[in-house]
């Protein structure tokens, strides 16, 4: 039985991901970590989940339960996924980090510090976009420069940042598979007399409405045909069972970092 510790544990994806491992088998919660000063700190996590009661009570410091777990599960926000990953490393705890917005600075201080332990990093965690990354890379190398790439991605009114990381991810992978560099070829939204378009354009388009949770279309548009490729998520559900997929798989790896495609075995196919 795996044990998981959850840091950001009254968040919106700690919550879920609580909620979820309560129903699943080969993992369970032995501790949850909120920041200091949270209202629910000191609650037993089943009772503000709708659980009924666990046991398990949320913690403001996570050396308090580091020490329970085999693995850390990490939504919380980038001043504190450092201090996660600390505290995981010194105590031989495996990581699960979903939280996003890192630099590449911070990107390379966790390679740095997960030498004595190991870690999924992945600012997607879920299993169908990781699916879908490496479809793009394929199709895109099958269909080369003949057909024109074009990227659109919808998200709630509530988004902050625009496009999504996951677009800009999937405009990489087909900048990559096809040897252009997207700081070239991207291009972020289009108006006026703009012209024909250039052939090794890749268009990300943003759109925002209502509370869409997350829908990616990717359109490879050829001569007499285009192809397309959607993800749509219906909910943050889909990022929670990834992360859980990943905290089960991480426990038995070498020291070291790695991310979904490792996850999912997709690194090689
Ligand atoms: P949220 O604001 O609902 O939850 C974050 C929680 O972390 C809050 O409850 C907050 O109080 C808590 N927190 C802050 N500092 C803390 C600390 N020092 N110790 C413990 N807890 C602390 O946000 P959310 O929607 O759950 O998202 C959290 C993060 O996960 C964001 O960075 C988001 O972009 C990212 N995210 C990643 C994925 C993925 O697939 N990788 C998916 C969804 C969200």
């Amino acid at each position: 039985m795996v044990k998981a510790v959850v840091t950001g544990g009254a968040g919106r994806m700690g919550g879920r991901i609580i909620s979820l491992i309560s129903g699943t088998d080969g993992i369970e919660i032995v501790g949850a970590v909120e920041r200091k000063g949270h209202p629910l700190v000191g609650k037993d996590v089943g009772e503000y989940l709708g659980l009924g009661a666990t046991g398990v009570v949320l913690e403001d410091d996570l050396a308090k339960c580091a020490k329970n777990g085999d693995v850390v599960i990490d939504f919380t926000h980038r001043d504190a996924v450092m201090n996660t990953i600390r505290i995981a490393a010194e105590n031989d705890l495996a990581i699960v980090a979903g939280t996003t917005g890192l630099t590449a600075e911070e990107t390379a201080e966790i390679r740095d510090m997960v030498q004595k332990t190991r870690c999924v990093l992945a600012p997607n965690m879920s299993v169908g976009v990781n699916v879908m990354f490496k479809v793009l890379e394929n199709v895109a190398a099958i269909l080369g420069d003949q057909y024109d790439v074009e990227i659109v991605e919808a998200h709630h009114n509530l988004k902050k940042d625009a496009p999504s990381g996951t677009a800009v991810k999937m405009a990489q992978v087909i900048a990559d598979s096809l040897g252009r560099d997207l700081e070239d070829v991207g291009i972020y939204g289009r108006k006026g007399m703009i012209g024909e378009r250039p052939k090794k354009e890749i268009g990300i388009q943003t759109v925002r409405a209502g509370d869409i949770v997350g829908e990616h279309t990717v359109i490879f548009g050829g001569v007499g045909e285009r192809l397309e490729f959607i993800h749509r998520a219906h909910s943050r559900d889909n990022f929670a069972k990834g992360a859980i997929r990943a905290a089960m798989w991480i426990v038995d790896q070498e020291n070291g970092l790695y991310d979904m495609q490792d996850v999912l075995g997709l690194k090689n196919m």
